[in-house]
């Protein structure tokens, strides 16, 4: 009996120990969750009151932002940031159990906490705290809808003037997403229509310009939004001036999460593909992996007379299955092959005249263009790019010192940013032009867009190469630049053909014209079904789409950042004429607003355009250097004997008349 009930009492015993271990299981996974759930409230807190998040687990809102921060501080591959960051989620998600991974969660996410709250103040999006007040309650469920109700009141639409203006900003480049911070802090209602999703990006580096006595410039705008406080890799300029290199994938990642944090709504992975009108207006058309159509022709430009807005064609059902947003303002920052331009019915063409900056020479020729290569470098067993060649006090030669020793080469830039090794070659007129035959005659249609894995390049596109590449020539090039030049054409090759993270072609030659558009916008109108008035609405062209940006003089991306005032004050005028609902009815109410700051924008694009036609022609037509800014441009002369630049005086260029085959002909003196 007795021992019966022992092991009655052992198996309760039994029992209660296992309740007991199930309960303290329990309550481990309760107290893990919990600590999880803290850990989140730690990132939402603070992420919580920005309206991007209004709905969503704060834990899913820290795993998007942590690896855009993780790439922008510490990795340059953004696969792996998000993969490595992407575990300790998953792993904190799947039923709370793993505190730790949590906690470098958080840990991941703090610097980008101190970021958004900067990031916050600069944008200016109504923060929790000062809706408190707004709200009347303390409570989060009323916080959050006075947040969403705040952001709401920006897309209603009834009464003149009481609504935002609706923006669709077409491409997510610098020039794209700066547009849409700007017209986002105007209070408009702004959509970013981007083809690429954001982790693609391009081997391309921005020279950022400085800020000087408030002017609107690179470096000072960025600042103002709080990008050197996220400690991004930026690289000083080597010879000493205060311009900062930045990686083109760090800056687009930077402003695509500013957008996003703003409340841009980011639509990722879309390509726009015209412009309809519809009962209410237009409606910019976009698909879901690109457009089918090859591109939107607007209706009957023919019969437009000049000077007439453009009538947007209607909208099919067929338009109706991608995607539609409708907009007041239309900004095509699409790049040099823009749609948004074609829709408009703008074009596209390379400029012939140009002008020193102090007027002292105006030039007309046709067709000025330059050819480039762009070689990129293995790393050398440390990691490092190969060392440069010093003089004997050891201080690193300019890289444009081929150009003194070899005919038909302009000059030479490097840019050495590990993990990436690149040199930048433009050829004067002659020899580039031989050069780009035999490269087409190699690679008929243009160079492929490799994308090669670990083995690097096929053994065909190496022998394609030696082929079309000037090997005798870069040897040389390469020899008065890197301490340790290449031993053999082969070695040469291999090291150019290295594949690049994110990457195309990592040799590429290829001719650089400036282009410009015929206008920059233009008023675009809906006609409205009898008995209605018409919708206006204004379209503008910005950074490449507008006028095309050699990688040359470092404009391209400063320009974009020039421009944004002139969108800011659009948005103002717009709003001191009743709002976008003015636009309803009046051509003369759109038309003003487009005026009112679209001239300074063409004026700017066309001072872009000027710079780098003078500095084509006289580099590519005339074989001299041109250095200098906006205000001077300086050329000079190589003098051979001793090596050194000599600045032409500017009444000295008017007199000059270079033409392609004097270059040849200054060639030939000098290899003789
Ligand atoms: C090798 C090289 C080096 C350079 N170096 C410099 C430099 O040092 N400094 C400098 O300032 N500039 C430099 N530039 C020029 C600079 O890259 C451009 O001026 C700048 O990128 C222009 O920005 P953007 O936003 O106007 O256009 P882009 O950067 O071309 O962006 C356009 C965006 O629109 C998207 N898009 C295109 N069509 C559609 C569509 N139909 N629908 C949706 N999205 C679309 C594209 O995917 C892209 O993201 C360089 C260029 C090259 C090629």
């Amino acid at each position: 009996m007795a021992r019966a009930v022992s092991a009655v009492a052992i198996s309760a015993l039994a029992v209660v120990a296992a309740i007991a271990a199930a309960l303290l299981q329990q309550r481990a996974a309760a107290t893990a969750a919990t600590a999880c759930r803290a850990a989140e409230s730690a990132v939402a807190a603070t992420i919580l009151g920005w309206p991007l998040f209004e709905s969503g687990s704060p834990l899913a809102i820290a795993e998007s932002l942590a690896p855009v921060w993780h790439v922008l501080v510490t990795e340059n591959d953004p696969t792996k940031a998000v993969a490595a960051f992407g575990d300790d989620a998953a792993r904190c998600c799947a039923g709370g159990a793993d505190v730790p991974g949590c906690n470098s969660l958080v840990h991941a996410a703090f610097p980008l906490i101190a970021f958004m709250d900067r990031l916050r103040a600069a944008i200016d999006v109504p923060r929790r705290d000062a809706l408190r007040g707004e709200a009347g309650a303390a409570s989060a469920s009323s916080l959050d809808a006075a947040i969403v109700d705040r952001l709401r009141a920006t897309t209603k639409t009834d009464g003149l003037g009481s609504r935002a203006a609706r923006v669709a900003v077409v491409g997510g480049g610098p020039s794209g997403l700066t547009a849409a911070l700007v017209a986002h802090r105007e209070g408009a209602n702004v959509t970013l229509i981007e083809k690429r999703d954001f982790h693609y990006s391009r081997p391309v580096w921005f020279d950022l310009e400085p800020g000087d006595d408030g002017e609107p410039t690179t470096q000072a705008q960025l600042r103002a939004w709080g990008f050197f406080e996220l400690r991004p890799p930026v690289v000083p300029d080597d010879a000493g001036s205060p311009v900062v290199t930045v990686q083109c994938f760090v800056l687009e990642r930077f402003l695509a999460l500013a957008a996003a944090l703003a409340g841009v709504t980011m639509r990722a992975g879309e390509e726009f593909c015209g412009v309809c009108a519809d009962d209410d207006g237009l409606v910019a058309l976009a698909a879901h992996g690109g457009c089918t159509d090859g591109g939107d022709a607007p209706e009957a430009p023919a019969a437009r007379r000049a000077g007439e807005p453009l009538l947007a064609r209607s909208c099919t059902d067929a338009d109706r299955h991608g995607v539609t947003v409708p907009f007041d303002i239309l900004v095509g920052a699409d790049g040099p092959r823009s749609r948004v331009r074609d829709a408009l019915d703008l074009t596209y063409a390379p400029r012939a005249r140009f002008s020193a900056a102090d007027g002292s020479l105006w030039r007309t020729e046709a067709a000025l263009s330059q050819v480039t290569l762009i070689l990129a470098f293995e790393l050398d067993a440390g990691g490092r790019c190969p060392a440069l060649r010093r003089d004997a006090a050891g201080v690193p030669l300019p890289p444009h010192e081929p150009s003194f020793d070899e005919p038909g080469v302009s000059t030479v830039f490097k840019r050495f940013f590990e993990p990436y090794c690149e040199l930048q070659l433009l050829f004067e007129e002659t020899l580039g032009a031989e050069l780009l035959a035999a490269y087409e005659t190699e690679y008929p249609g243009g160079a492929p867009r490799w994308s090669w894995g670990p083995g690097g390049a096929p053994a065909a596109a190496l022998e394609r190469d030696r082929r079309a590449l000037p090997l005798p020539l870069l040897r040389r090039v390469t020899a008065t630049i890197l301490a340790s030049p290449f031993a053999s054409d082969d070695a040469l090759l291999g090291a150019l053909r290295r594949p690049v993270p994110h990457g195309r072609a990592d040799a590429s030659l290829f001719r650089m014209a400036i282009s410009a558009a015929s206008a920059g916008g233009r008023v675009l109108s809906a006609p409205a079904p009898y008995g209605r008035l018409s919708t206006y609405a204004i379209a503008l062209l910005r950074g490449d789409a507008l006028a095309s940006a050699h990688y040359r003089l470092g404009l391209g991306v400063n320009e974009a950042f020039k421009a944004l005032p002139a969108l800011a004050d659009l948005l103002r005028v717009l709003g001191g004429m009743g709002g976008p609902d003015a636009l309803r009815g009046s051509l003369m109410v759109a038309k003003t607003v487009f005026g009112a700051t679209e001239a300074a924008v063409k004026a700017g694009a066309d001072r872009m355009v000027n710079r780098q036609l003078f500095a084509i022609y006289f580099e590519a037509v005339c074989g001299f250097l041109v250095f200098g800014g906006d205000d001077a441009q300086q050329v000079y002369r190589r003098r051979h004997r001793d090596r050194q630049l000599e600045l032409l005086p500017s009444d000295a260029l008017d007199g000059l008349n270079c033409t392609a085959a004097s270059t040849a002909a200054s060639r030939a003196q000098r290899t003789r």
